[in-house]
């Protein structure tokens, strides 16, 4: 039996999206660099194999003992597209599906809770879960583990989300806008604001079945993780304080140490340091054509890591950017409609678009996915038209780049509203998958937000203040950062309910037995 501080082992599941496998895997690297336990990441077969070529491929002058195993699935079984285990691969209609099938993994991960448990001679000190994997706190109490539900995203979009999903609020009012449990009487939400699927949730459909029952199971954890600021994020943190009724952690921004300017022993290149996603830009030439620009000069445009807009907003995007006049990298992906993985046809674009563009060195059109650590760290990047996932806004503000928001599904919406209304550093162009965008619209809102313009300097200033908040939070030394601070404060948490729990557990088994 192993011993010392190898002893303590921590066991993550993430929810199988690069939005959530990305924040995980820093994550990891976080625990295992301020406590050397060991740590467990379980995931399915091909995020196995992705995940640990993503570790081994940052060179890291430390070796790292992070291990990732595979509990078993197959998507076939499940009605998905063979080999694809993965949002990123999936045409939106059979997300659901994989959110269905990823609760089949309860067995599997509890053998896995269990061979651990035998071989240490104690069960995990802590399993940390994706939201999604409500499922797995049951796990957890079995074998006496603390339990965290971590959300990859915002507080105030974490809380939103929750809320709503379990709450239904739209639903009890004709009204077009209406409040949220969790939230002020002042802080109104929108019905455009919500995700088709929730606006058209009743309780009983398929998303409702799922969400709410992992969301509400996840809410008996001990504690949950988040991957934001105290300091930045005080009003959201309050509201998922109130709306969760347990413990938060605030312990982000979870990104590269070299990314914040932190001392680190990585010596890849940024992008390559988190993930081996193949770019469709080499990240050295990337930065050699943003050398080229002045500073701040360069607009940013990507959906995340699995949206893409349709074939007419594709349009008008294009000639609005075209109009605007302002320099561009835009990753651009097959739009809605299309294979996601297929080839890009020109025919997409306006006319002579990529031709015209990169002729005159105006526009970086990337196919797929793009270095974006680079590009937001580049000093010639002034603004980011984002889709406003979580990971994407909070690499946009550690740098101190303003958004231009078009959310379009998940909680994209919640975080554009609070970035626009909370913090001032967004302007939103559009919103939802359907949204009519209009060129001359789209060349409006770039001149607001990177023109030299009351409200651009504004946003600018604003952004720069929320990048101060973030890397004050990661800070180590004499003055440790409020995230440094929670991340110890949840570790030492979980190892002082060690035995509370584990009591509880055996209790537990020893009423089933019936003794
Ligand atoms: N990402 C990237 N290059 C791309 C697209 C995305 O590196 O071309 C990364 C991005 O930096 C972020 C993640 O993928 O860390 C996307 O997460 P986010 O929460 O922003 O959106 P999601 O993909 O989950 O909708």
């Amino acid at each position: 039996m192993e011993n010392g501080r190898q002893h303590k082992h921590v066991v993550m599941l993430p929810f199988m999206a690069q939005g959530h496998m990305i924040p995980f895997l820093a994550l990891a690297r976080q625990i295992e660099q301020r406590t050397g336990y060991a740590i467990t990441i379980a995931t399915t077969p091909i995020n196995a194999v992705y995940l640990r070529s993503s570790i081994s491929s940052s060179t890291t002058t430390t070796t790292t003992t992070i291990r990732v195993v595979e509990l078993p699935f197959c998507s076939a079984d499940h009605g998905l597209p063979p080999n694809t285990e993965n949002t990123e691969a999936l045409p939106n209609h059979h997300i659901m599906t994989l959110f269905r099938a990823s609760q089949t993994l309860e067995p599997s991960f509890h053998n896995l809770v269990s061979t651990i448990t035998e071989k240490y001679g104690e069960p995990p000190l802590c399993i940390i879960a994706d939201v999604f994997f409500g499922w797995s706190v049951d796990v957890a109490m079995r074998f006496g583990s603390f339990h965290v539900g971590f959300t990859t995203c915002g507080g105030y979009g974490t809380a939103a989300y929750i809320s709503l999903w379990l709450n239904l609020p739209h639903r009890h009012t004709d009204s077009d806008d209406f409040t949220v449990p969790g939230f002020p009487e002042t802080c109104r939400f929108l019905r455009s604001q919500l995700n088709p699927t929730l606006r058209s949730a009743d309780g009983t459909d398929p998303w409702s079945t799922v969400f709410r029952r992992e969301l509400q199971l996840s809410l008996r954890s001990n504690g949950f993780l988040c991957n934001t600021v105290e300091e930045m994020e005080t009003f959201g943190l309050e509201a998922l304080r109130a709306v969760t009724g347990i413990p938060v952690w605030p312990i982000g921004p979870l990104q590269p140490p070299a990314f914040l300017n932190l001392p680190c022993t990585t010596d890849s290149n940024l992008s390559s340091s988190r993930s081996v996603k193949k770019h469709g830009i080499a990240p050295e030439n990337c930065i050699k054509w943003l050398d080229y620009h002045p500073p701040g000069s360069v607009l940013y445009i990507s959906f995340g890591s699995q949206n893409t807009i349709n074939p007419t907003q594709m349009m008008e995007l294009a000639m609005g950017v075209e109009a605007s006049g302002k320099a561009f990298i835009w990753v651009v992906r097959p739009p809605v409609g299309f294979d996601i993985n297929g080839e890009f046809k020109a025919e997409w674009l306006p006319e002579g678009f990529e031709e015209r563009v990169t002729e005159s060195r105006r526009g970086l059109v990337v196919r797929t996915w793009a270095p974006q650590l680079e590009i937001l760290s580049h000093k010639s990047t002034g603004a980011f038209l984002s889709h406003c996932g979580w990971n994407s806004s909070l690499e946009s503000l550690s740098q101190g780049v303003p958004i231009i928001g078009w959310p379009l599904v998940a909680e994209q919406a919640y975080n554009s509203k609070m970035m626009e209304e909370e913090m001032g550093v967004c302007v939103e162009l559009a919103r939802g998958p359907d949204s009519r965008v209009l060129s001359e619209e789209v060349e409006r809102v770039i001149e607001l937000v990177m023109g030299e313009g009351e409200k651009g300097k504004e946003m600018k200033m604003k952004a720069s203040e929320a990048a101060k908040k973030i890397r004050a939070a990661v800070r180590e030394g004499d003055q440790l950062g409020s995230s440094v601070k929670a991340l110890d404060d949840f570790l030492q948490t979980a190892l002082s309910k060690r035995h509370e729990n584990a009591d509880e557990a055996m209790t537990r088994r020893a009423i089933a037995a019936g003794q």
